[in-house]
């Protein structure tokens, strides 16, 4: 049976090192930085127990058991893959596109390694009743799983084993009977904070030289070692909930993983000293194709909102009629069409998971997904801005002022537009700012730039994934049509 929000609320009240402004967080559930964003992922957790969501989001077990979420089931059919969707929509609908790293995306990415267990066989370890035991965890426990699989940017020229230091990035220092010693840094936990556990691994290729660090492994959040260093909370920066709706709700946080000599039992490993395991654990088993899903839903939720605010602030200037309005409001719904009829072609042309079970969405599609979103949000966020002028800017500090007995009546005054009075306008240009301006914006603009790598990896892919040589040949069979042999001696 799924959690309810309550018992997740409770789940993170445990021995945790959570760390924020110097400071060891006692109480994430209540802490000025965490608690609103714990309340809104709970909120997902009652979702599943809500009778008009239960059958979008929860799924009967692979083995008959208990209901689990819908992100664990492994899709063998187009129907299967239409159902994920739909209860990825729901949750990302509960946070309109702004909580990335929600339960579901990473629960995806478990049931795509289950999807090919043989990529966790190897000469070195066999991950696979390790991976048995762990999926089986995860799903039956509706546990949320944190991951870090980036190495920090120390020096990105150098590979691991020869950067300054042997544990700048995650290792295995010591082999004990029960387990390893681990040491290094991973970046970026995003909500982590709010995680059950969290998996370290290595998303980009390794040199067999650095096989000391061609690792993966899950564990609890407050294993003894693990430290989690969290970026400034946008959440504790927040006003209030009228002045900056988005951060003080919808901060998942990030932090940087510092694995101080942690053990790990054997247990937990599902990768040991395999640099090609390390690397086809994310790019061999359904993972990567899951995550698109999951990440691709709600980026389309992301653009209905950003729409449907442009609309709003449109509407709010008195401008939505206008024609030149039009064309960038029409801009923008194009790029959200664009973005919803990925996802409904990725799994329209879905195919079978390669030497696995299951089915996942099309990879060159996902692939082209992922380069598009990076590219196109910049640009929705740009011309939302332009919609809304100085609107942004020119807003009292806080509610405050519209509630101060002597200023109230100037801010009432001066603050609307037709059918906006003061409350009602400030409502939305403070959302509007909170969505494209505020710190919490930006961030989510290097968010959907980077969160599935850099440009110079995903771009790069598209043609890797694609067929570069099709292409070619249309444009061959063009010139082959003609011949300058063929041509008048004049020219026309
Ligand atoms: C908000 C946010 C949340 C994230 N959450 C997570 C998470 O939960 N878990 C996780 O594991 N990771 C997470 N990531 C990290 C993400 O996986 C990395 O940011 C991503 O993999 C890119 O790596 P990088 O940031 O180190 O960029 P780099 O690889 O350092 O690239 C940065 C820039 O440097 C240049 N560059 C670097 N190397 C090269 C090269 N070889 N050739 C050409 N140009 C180069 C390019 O200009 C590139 O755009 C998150 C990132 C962000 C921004």
């Amino acid at each position: 049976m799924t959690r309810t929000g309550q018992q997740y609320l409770e789940s993170l009240r445990d021995g945790r090192q959570v760390w924020l402004d110097g400071e060891m967080i006692k109480d994430v559930p209540t802490h000025r930085a965490f608690r609103n964003t714990a309340r809104s992922i709970a909120d997902l957790y009652d979702l599943t127990h809500d009778p008009s969501h239960v059958n979008t989001l929860t799924v009967t077990g692979e083995d008959g058991g208990p209901r689990v979420h819908r992100a664990y089931q492994i899709p063998y059919t187009y129907d299967d893959l239409v159902a994920r969707r739909q209860a990825y929509k729901v949750w990302s609908e509960n946070s309109f596109g702004f909580l990335g790293r929600s339960p579901d995306y990473m629960a995806s990415g478990i049931a795509g390694f289950q999807s090919v267990p043989d990529v966790f066989a190897t000469e070195s370890f066999d991950g696979r009743p390790n991976l048995a035991a762990y999926y089986q965890r995860m799903a039956h426990g509706d546990l949320y799983q944190a991951f870090t699989i980036t190495n920090p940017q120390i020096d990105r020229t150098k590979p691991a084993s020869e950067q300054e230091e042997d544990d700048l990035y995650v290792r295995a220092v010591k082999e004990l009977d029960g387990g390893i010693v681990v040491r290094g840094a991973k970046m970026i936990g995003t909500a982590a904070v709010f995680g059950d556990e969290i998996i370290v691994g290595t998303i980009e290729p390794l040199a067999q030289q650095d096989v000391e660090y061609a690792l993966s492994f899950s564990v609890p959040i407050d294993t003894p070692g693990l430290k989690f260093i969290s970026r400034t909370s946008y959440e504790a920066a927040a006003r209030s909930v009228f002045d900056n709706p988005l951060s003080a709700r919808f901060d998942e946080n990030d932090a940087l993983l510092v694995c101080d000599d942690v053990f790990v039992p054997w247990e937990r490993v599902l990768v040991y000293r395999d640099v090609r395991a390390a690397l086809l654990q994310w790019w061999g088993t359904a993972a990567y194709a899951n995550f698109v899903h999951q990440a691709a839903t709600r980026f389309w939720t992301k653009l209905e909102f950003l729409s449907g605010l442009a609309i709003l602030i449109a509407k709010a200037n008195n401008t939505y009629e206008l024609p030149p309005v039009q064309n960038q409001i029409g801009k923008i719904m194009g790029w959200l069409i664009v973005a919803k009829s990925m996802v409904l072609a990725a799994e329209a042309a879905y195919e079978p998971v390669p030497g696995g079970q299951g089915v996942r969405i099309n990879n060159e599609i996902a692939s082209a997904h992922r380069a598009m979103a990076g590219d196109v949000y910049p640009k929705v966020i740009q011309e939302v801005k332009l919609l809304a002028g100085g609107g942004l800017i020119q807003l009292p500090a806080s509610g405050l002022d519209l509630r101060h007995p002597e200023l109230g009546g100037l801010v009432s005054k001066y603050v609307r537009s037709p059918g906006h009075p003061a409350e009602k306008r400030m409502k939305l240009f403070k959302l509007a700012w909170d969505a494209l301006g505020s710190e919490f914006a930006s961030r989510h603009e290097q968010y959907e730039r980077f969160y599935h790598g850099a440009p110079h990896v995903y771009f790069p892919a598209i043609v890797r994934d694609g067929n570069p040589g099709l292409l070619e040949q249309l444009t061959e069979r063009c010139m082959q049509g003609y011949e300058l042999a063929d041509e008048p001696a004049t020219s026309c």
